[in-house]
């Protein structure tokens, strides 16, 4: 790797660990992360806005100022073309701030800019360069990205057991399995999705708990979900199965929380795109286990479906990220995006 393609990847890690950070509050605008980067030092730096607007690359420029010409910009996401009632496309603000170069890690596959926001900044005679950290940006936008490609919000499983694989006791008792480290992690993550889903039994044994209780983010508890065939109590929304998870409105990124039945019923239906296990250094033997039946033909099918994708310990427990390993999008790389807490 060139001196120039290593500033350039760390750069762009930088402006993923922005887009990245404003998960969960952009919807239903792509959470994207820009730099402007000038002599070797950062001059500005934006992210999506909670809402939407402003935009990551009008935030950037406006705190750049002229020192944006000449300077190179990282980007997450192609820059908007399109021109909303909301602001100017980006696309136009970067071509009139002048820089010498804009970095973009994934192109716009929404067919308003598809290219145009590239096309227009190169007519302008910017150099443009696509590509660089296109995984990680791709990992950082998921939610955005399944819901235009795929028309569905991004599910992400999250499970809390024992190392030998159990979520309770036998008796249904499942307070503190984890450590304080890894419940945090789990608050967090509450934080950064537009919905969670509990199944009917954990909604009736643990409603009160099923909020983010962060310091500064209480106010980012998240829409309720709650699989059931019957009706939903206050401030929850039914629903039937998980394939209903298409019609939310407003709804990109889901946690499902468990408890067994929920988690089974996601994973049978292939629902299931990221894997949250958080272990435990427990023995449980005689307990409930973490799934029931997932609907799987044979071993041969269980394997080459997940792939590991961060590995780290919180207090006395681990954490593994797993995302589900689909022919195009998410398979694997080197990212360590998107669970939050530094390692160790
Ligand atoms: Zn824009």
């Amino acid at each position: 790797m060139t001196a120039g393609a290593r500033d350039d990847a760390r750069w762009m890690a930088a402006a993923v660990a922005l887009a990245d950070g404003a998960r969960g509050l952009t919807t239903p605008n792509p959470n994207v992360g820009c730099l402007v980067v000038r002599d070797g030092a950062v001059i500005a730096r934006g992210a999506t806005a909670a809402g939407g607007r402003p935009h990551a690359e009008a935030i950037a420029l406006a705190s750049a100022g002229d020192a944006a010409a000449g300077a190179t910009v990282y980007v997450t996401l192609e820059p908007c073309a399109h021109v909303s009632d909301r602001g100017p496309a980006c696309a136009t603000l970067l071509r009139d701030a002048a820089p010498a170069r804009v970095v973009v890690a994934l192109a716009d596959p929404d067919p308003r800019t598809a290219g145009r926001g590239i096309a227009l900044l190169r007519d302008a005679g910017i150099a443009v360069d696509v590509g660089i950290a296109a995984d990680d940006a791709r990992r950082a936008m998921a939610p955005w990205l399944m819901r235009l490609e795929h028309g569905r919000p991004f599910v992400t499983l999250k499970l809390a057991m024992s190392l030998d694989g159990c979520i309770a006791l036998a008796d249904g008792s499942s307070r503190w399995i984890t450590g304080t480290r890894a419940r945090m992690h789990g608050h967090l993550e509450r934080a950064r999705h537009d919905a969670i889903l509990v199944g009917r039994g954990t909604l009736d044994a643990d409603a009160p708990r099923l909020d983010v209780r962060i310091e500064g983010l209480e106010n980012r508890s998240p829409h309720r979900l709650v699989l059931t065939s019957g009706a939903a109590p206050d401030r929850w929304q039914a629903l039937a199965s998980p394939e209903v998870i298409a019609d939310l409105a407003g709804i990109e990124s889901i946690l499902v929380e468990g408890g067994a039945g929920a988690a089974s019923a996601f994973l049978a239906a292939d629902l299931v795109d990221r894997l949250l296990i958080y272990r435990a250094p427990i023995l449980i033997g005689d307990g409930l286990r973490a799934l029931g039946a997932i609907g799987l033909a044979d071993l041969a099918s269980a394997h080459r479906r997940w792939v590991c994708v961060d590995h780290r310990e919180l207090g006395s427990d681990t954490l593994d990220v797993y995302e589900r390993a689909r022919s195009e999008g998410c398979t694997a790389s080197s990212g360590k995006v998107g669970t939050g807490f530094p390692p160790g």
